[in-house]
């Protein structure tokens, strides 16, 4: 056990490589090296109004806000940190995150996993994130107000029809939001249809007053 332990701890420090080029890894962005890392481009247009989401998307979304296009090492990363669990990367993409033009919000929510999952994944990517940019920001993170009680499918694997059924009912509010303006954070946003129904929840349940959502990522 501690020779495995001392071998894994030679191969961090020693042996890191990049995963998009396979030179030697940078210390600052570690797995990645700092000329991959500078291709994550921002945005010229971080936040948007329209666009082609779900279709209550705007209903309940007052804006979104995307760091960077959803590909190349934005991609590769945030897979890493959420799949092979490299928890160092949350503060890197986290301040990638808080680069964004801050939009008026009085508080953070992050898309909350349901408990089942956040066992089996041991963090929630989303709420690493908020927590960065909470920091950056200084606005407070909420964690214990929207509650995924439904452990849902993974969205990417089923039907449009089956996704509607699968998000149904899955979240809700345990607390009021008395009129405050939310910034909603997920990692990455696709058809957002995960943010709609978080949206839809703190708008109608929560009475929150205005729903930012804020993504490291954006697919479309
Ligand atoms: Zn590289």
């Amino acid at each position: 056990m501690k020779l495995l332990s001392r071998s894994l701890l030679y191969e961090l420090i020693f042996f890191e490589k990049c995963p998009i080029c396979n030179n030697e890894s940078s210390c600052q962005v570690s797995p990645f090296c700092l000329t991959c890392w500078a291709t994550i481009r921002p945005f010229e247009n971080q936040k948007i109004t329209k666009g082609k989401f779900h279709k209550n998307f705007w209903n309940y979304i007052d804006a979104l806000y995307s760091y960077s296009s959803y590909e190349g090492t934005i991609k590769e990363a945030i897979h890493i940190f959420k799949y092979k669990k490299i928890m160092r990367l949350g503060k890197q993409l986290g301040k990638l995150l808080s680069k964004i033009e801050k939009p008026l919000i009085d508080i953070i929510i992050p898309v909350p996993l349901h408990a089942n999952k956040l066992k089996e994944r041991e963090f929630n990517q989303s709420a690493i994130l908020a927590r960065e940019l909470s920091e950056a920001w200084g606005i407070p993170l909420i964690l214990d107000c929207l509650i995924k009680i439904k452990n849902t499918k993974e969205q990417a694997l089923l039907s449009e029809v089956d996704r509607k059924e699968n998000l149904k009912d899955a979240f809700i509010v345990r607390t009021k939001l008395n009129n405050l303006k939310v910034g909603l954070i997920d990692d990455v946003v696709t058809t957002g249809s995960t943010l709609t129904e978080c949206a839809k929840v703190l708008k109608i349940k929560g009475e929150a007053k205005n729903i930012y959502a804020i993504t490291l990522a954006r697919a479309n």
